[in-house]
């Protein structure tokens, strides 16, 4: 089965008026139930997701940061560079809860599901004393520190699909030769200053389907082979969609599941667990994002019925 997380306040806790597309944490769930509904036979459970800890954040985080966004501390200017406004004691749950849920996955994965995901996350953005960019903890990091010292994985690679540059994860794990980080991603487009990843694949505007799939199957395994991951954590944004409103790049829905279905080939041939997390989706109308988001719980559903028959 495979068990992904999500709470109502994903989106219950963002104000209405923000910019940002609130309700699709809550279309994305009600996508996957409509195709739970269509076919009870695809092994998808939803689980409640529940809250990361202060202690958990500090395996990443700096204390003077957590501390200042737990007791709403930080500086209009840190707000504003995070994108969400105003503060809540709302608002810092659903960030806790959104770190849970992909640190809830990550147990998931780690304790014989083998696959997992969160319906939100895949928060890239965020580095160890600030965040940004919709971004205020990086799971994605926490995920792999977690797995290190928890389960005694070593060698984690973060794939970072999402069409905006992980800059936050880059350097976090700058340095460290036990997690690699992977971004493929438009080379136009924000963080306009981009951080160095262990591999970076810069898109031109407007990329189409064939040029993506080309280079995500040239580079994914001069990444991965030499490497060896033990844990995959997949960062599945769905802002490369033709549509997307912040995303400069051209692909259809049919190009994104072939790149889903590319990464969860490396996956079953590394035969070792993996995480999804959602990552950025922001069509006008937001179903367009909606749907694609929905195809890579879809795909990762049959990654986990592959794996219950051993691969
Ligand atoms: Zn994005």
């Amino acid at each position: 089965m495979l068990n992904l997380f999500y709470h109502e306040n994903y989106t219950s806790a963002i104000s209405p008026h923000a910019r940002f597309p609130r309700d699709r944490y809550r279309l994305v769930y009600e996508d996957v139930q409509s195709r739970l509904k269509e076919d009870p036979k695809l092994p998808i459970s939803i689980q409640h997701a529940l809250p990361a800890t202060r202690k958990q954040l500090l395996m990443v985080h700096k204390e003077s940061y957590v501390d200042a966004f737990l007791h709403g501390k930080m500086t209009d200017a840190e707000i504003r560079r995070i994108g969400f406004r105003p503060w809540t004691p709302e608002f810092v749950e659903r960030t806790l809860t959104i770190a849970g849920g992909s640190i809830q996955a990550l147990h998931c994965a780690m304790e014989g599901h083998r696959v997992a995901g969160n319906l939100a996350g895949g928060t890239h953005h965020a580095y160890a004393d600030h965040g940004e960019g919709f971004c205020v903890f990086n799971d994605l990091a926490l995920c792999a520190r977690i797995a290190q010292r928890e389960y005694g994985i070593r060698k984690i690679a973060i794939i970072d699909c999402d069409v905006h540059q992980g800059n936050g994860t880059a350097t976090i794990f700058a340095g460290d030769p036990d997690v690699l980080t992977f971004s493929i991603h438009g080379e136009k487009n924000y963080p306009f200053r981009k951080e160095k990843s262990d591999f970076d694949i810069a898109l031109p505007n407007g990329c189409d389907d064939d040029t993506y799939y080309a280079e995500l199957k040239r580079s994914l395994p001069l990444a991965l082979y030499p490497f060896e991951p033990e844990l995959i954590l997949f960062q599945a944004g769905c802002d490369p969609l033709h549509e997307d409103t912040l995303g400069k790049l051209s692909l259809s829905r049919e190009g994104l599941d072939r790149r889903n279905q590319l990464v969860f080939q490396h996956v079953a041939y590394w035969n070792c667990p993996v995480v999804v997390f959602m990552g950025g989706g922001y069509a006008d109308p937001i179903q367009a994002s909606v749907v694609c988001h929905g195809d890579v719980f879809e795909e990762a559903a049959s990654l986990q019925s592959s794996v219950s028959s051993g691969y």
